[in-house]
């Protein structure tokens, strides 16, 4: 694709209003889809674009399409959010709704030019959905023993190098990647988690059943797949920790001890 980054830039706040008309629930789905798929396109634009700033030498600019390409992909999430709630995939529009929040927040951290009073309205705005939408959750985090992370951007020992975790670099995130684990020590129910996704999932009830933390609907254990096995008035519940890759993995069988 031969197309000068000042172009495919000044498409941006077109494809984006033309979106957010369409970040509510009662908005046509197929109206909502092919908006998905106009951002899906203009991300690929925004790829190339990228890829010729790092060849121009042009750091700034790089950070600024990555600041832009993030800011697309949280409209998108929202778009997923609420084109997965019309069909009650309840767990896919909290992932669509969780990846909207980081994607923005991802995208005030790229550059300046995302930091402005709208995009803290964005922010909010998936707030109060988070609070009203959605039930409340009950977050988990993991508390690991690593021993070595490394750059996500030079490969080095993160102790050693000069990047600096959730900085832009070249239009690239730094993040801090766990080489070298030596235990999962704990896994903690937390209020404010680093990651939304990492949740209860379900939980047994006095009465001996097993009730989804989303739905609040109650199973017999053994619909549950993978369920551990359990006494009635034992308190147990599963969830989604992190995996040290980053991504989600379901946990083994963890036994809370309330009081
Ligand atoms: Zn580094």
């Amino acid at each position: 694709m031969n197309e000068r980054i000042g172009d495919v830039l000044s498409d941006f706040e077109d494809i984006i209003s033309r979106a957010q008309v369409l970040t509510f629930l009662p908005r046509d789905s197929d109206l909502q889809e092919n908006s998905v798929n106009e951002l899906k396109d203009y991300i690929k634009r925004l790829n190339f674009a990228q890829e010729l700033a790092v060849k121009n030498k042009d750091e700034d600019m790089a950070n600024k399409i990555l600041a832009v390409r993030c800011g697309c992909r949280a409209i998108r999430s929202e778009l997923d959010m609420w084109l997965s709630l019309k069909s009650e995939e309840w767990i896919e529009s909290w992932g669509s709704l969780v990846d909207a929040q980081d994607f923005l927040r991802s995208a005030q951290s790229a550059h300046k030019m995302m930091r402005k009073p709208n995009i803290q309205n964005m922010q909010d705005k998936y707030r109060w959905v988070e609070k009203f939408v959605f039930p409340p959750q009950t977050y988990l985090s993991p508390g690991f023993v690593v021993k070595k992370f490394v750059c996500s951007i030079c490969g080095e020992d993160y102790e050693k190098c000069d990047h600096i975790e959730g900085l832009p670099y070249w239009g690239k995130f730094c993040n801090r990647i766990i080489a070298d684990i030596e235990k999962v020590q704990e896994i903690s129910v937390v209020e404010e988690p680093k990651d939304k996704g990492c949740r209860i999932i379900h939980f047994t009830t006095e009465e001996g059943l097993v009730r989804n933390k989303m739905t609040w609907k109650t199973y017999d254990p053994e619909e549950i797949q993978n369920f551990p096995e359990f006494e009635t008035g034992e308190k147990i519940f599963t969830g989604i920790v992190m995996k040290p890759n980053g991504t989600y993995g379901r946990t083994q069988k963890m036994q809370e001890k309330r009081g």
